[in-house]
């Protein structure tokens, strides 16, 4: 059988999906490519921040795969809802998932549910117009705001509560958080790590972003920035450009004069969160109780941060938990718990016996955990891929019993009635497109997974009014 005649469904158009279906087609292979939305891009649409349109334009690179022989999109399926793993394996010599980490890892501590107190991923879901997340309320009326974590998200939904509302109006932020966002009174943001600041996970553009906001000064008292023993021996010993980088610059803050601007971010470090205490109004979060730690060598020589039994309260009337994601599982395929990962060696999706299945793969976050950027997904898809072609070579894809590219379409559109193609994307994409020329934003996006499907099937829709 030669290599066009084998077919494969990726499942997950974000990223990783992409970059998959790429290589797949480089490879000579047919690719389905399925998301739960009818909108492609993942993380791309729901995830990147809004004021960073840059970073965004690398669904050019999708669009032009896309294009490609061979490709075909799917959207508002969702596997394990609409259709099961087996059906798939009754129709492709193999699956990749690239269904990416979609939930958040928890704190485990009192009060972590308090109202007021949020997943920074439903967050980010929210002011990026997720149709599962639209209808989320957050308040933003208090003054403070604690953002427990030192990743890039953390930075990323810090930053979108103490934007400029000009800044923020030229961006694609869904209608209902760019009105939210506009009105929030949001004063003061502390970002929390719970090790120091040569752990931070930040990359170097996010950090000195935080430092040229528009009505926010970046506050570090200088005491915060002291390493102990470990810290500083590791970064003087250390190749890791990144870390040194980070450090320089918050010395820099630390250092700076205050602008005189209207809003604050300040960062602090070895605390970790123990509880989210009352206050607010009908038990809202009040503030937010942390202990303080010290850094340690654990046994394998990572720095670990160790209680030291001291205690502070930081007042703050929200909370945004942003301390990682973790993937959900599918059915019938084998999952890692304690990851929050599909069980795989080196992409091939494998039993906890280390039994890997015929025809099954995984890439991406779900397969890596949520690290890297955008860029790195590239890389791993083209790991997962050479499996892939090894596969194919030794005859050990998966052997469908019905192979037939028209029966598959056939079979979606009897099971998923809105299904959408990549021509219904382009409609909705224009839609989008047209309606952001006229208020100077690079889209209005849609928020209803309804009004998705009618932009993508009639032509002369016409958003309905009010939005939501
Ligand atoms: P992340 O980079 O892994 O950061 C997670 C943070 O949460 C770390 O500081 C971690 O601290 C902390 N944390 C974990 N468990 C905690 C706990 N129980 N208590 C307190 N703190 C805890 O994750 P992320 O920010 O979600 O980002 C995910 C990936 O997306 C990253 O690779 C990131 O670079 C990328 N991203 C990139 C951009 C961009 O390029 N602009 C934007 C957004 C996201 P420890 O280090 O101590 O574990």
């Amino acid at each position: 059988m030669s290599n066009g005649e084998i077919r494969f469904a990726v499942i997950g158009a974000g990223p990783a999906g992409f970059y998959t279906a790429e290589q797949l087609l480089n490879g000579g292979f047919a690719v389905d490519l399925f998301d739960a939305l009818p909108t492609p891009f993942g993380l791309v649409r729901a995830g990147v921040a809004p004021d960073h349109p840059k970073i965004k334009s690398v669904t050019r690179v999708y669009e032009r795969t896309a294009a490609r022989p061979g490709f075909r999109f799917f959207g508002g399926v969702e596997l394990g809802a609409d259709i099961a793993r087996e059906e798939l394996l009754a129709r492709y010599h193999g699956i990749c998932y690239a269904v990416g980490t979609s939930t958040d890892n928890r704190l485990g501590i009192p009060g972590e549910d308090r109202p007021g107190s949020h997943a920074a991923t439903e967050f980010v879901a929210w002011y990026n117009g997720h149709p599962d997340y639209a209808d989320r309320a957050f308040d933003l009326s208090a003054t403070r705001a604690v953002v427990i974590g030192n990743g890039n998200v953390a930075i990323d939904v810090a930053r979108m509560l103490l934007l400029d509302p000009e800044e923020l109006a030229v961006t694609d932020t869904a209608d209902h958080a760019l009105e939210a966002l506009q009105r929030a009174q949001v004063q003061h943001v502390t970002l929390l790590g719970r090790r120091g600041p040569a752990q931070a996970a930040f990359t170097n553009p996010e950090l000195r972003e935080l430092g040229e906001l528009a009505r926010a000064d970046v506050v570090v008292d200088p005491a915060e920035l002291e390493l102990d023993e470990h810290s500083a021996a590791r970064l003087e010993s250390t190749g890791d450009k990144v870390v040194r980088r980070n450090v320089e610059l918050l010395r820099e803050y630390a250092l700076r004069e205050r602008r005189g601007k209207p809003r604050r971010i300040e960062l602090k470090f070895l605390r970790s969160p123990i509880a989210l205490l009352g206050g607010g109004q009908d038990g809202a979060v009040g503030c937010l109780r942390v202990m303080c730690n010290r850094i340690e060598p654990d046994a394998s020589g990572d720095l670990r941060a160790v209680p030291t039994g001291e205690e502070e309260v930081l007042e703050c009337g929200l909370v945004l938990r942003s301390i990682g994601y973790r993937g959900r599982p599918l059915p019938g395929v084998p999952f890692d718990e304690r990851r929050g990962l599909i069980r795989n060696v080196g992409g091939r999706v494998c039993d906890e016996e280390g039994r890997c299945s015929h025809g099954e793969y995984v890439v991406g976050w779900i397969k890596r955990g949520p690290s890297g950027v955008i860029g790195t997904n590239k890389k791993d898809a083209v790991d997962t891929v050479a499996r892939i072609l090894e596969d194919a070579e030794l005859s050990r894809l998966n052997r469908p019993e019905q192979p037939d590219p028209d029966g598959v379409q056939q079979w979606l559109r009897g099971r998923v009635p809105g299904l959408t193609t990549w021509a219904g994307w382009e409609a909705i994409d224009r839609f989008e497109t047209t309606l952001g020329v006229s208020q100077g934003r690079p889209r209005v996006k849609l928020i209803r997974v309804s009004d998705m499907i009618d932009a993508a099937t009639r032509p002369r829709f016409r958003a309905p009014s009010p939005w939501r």
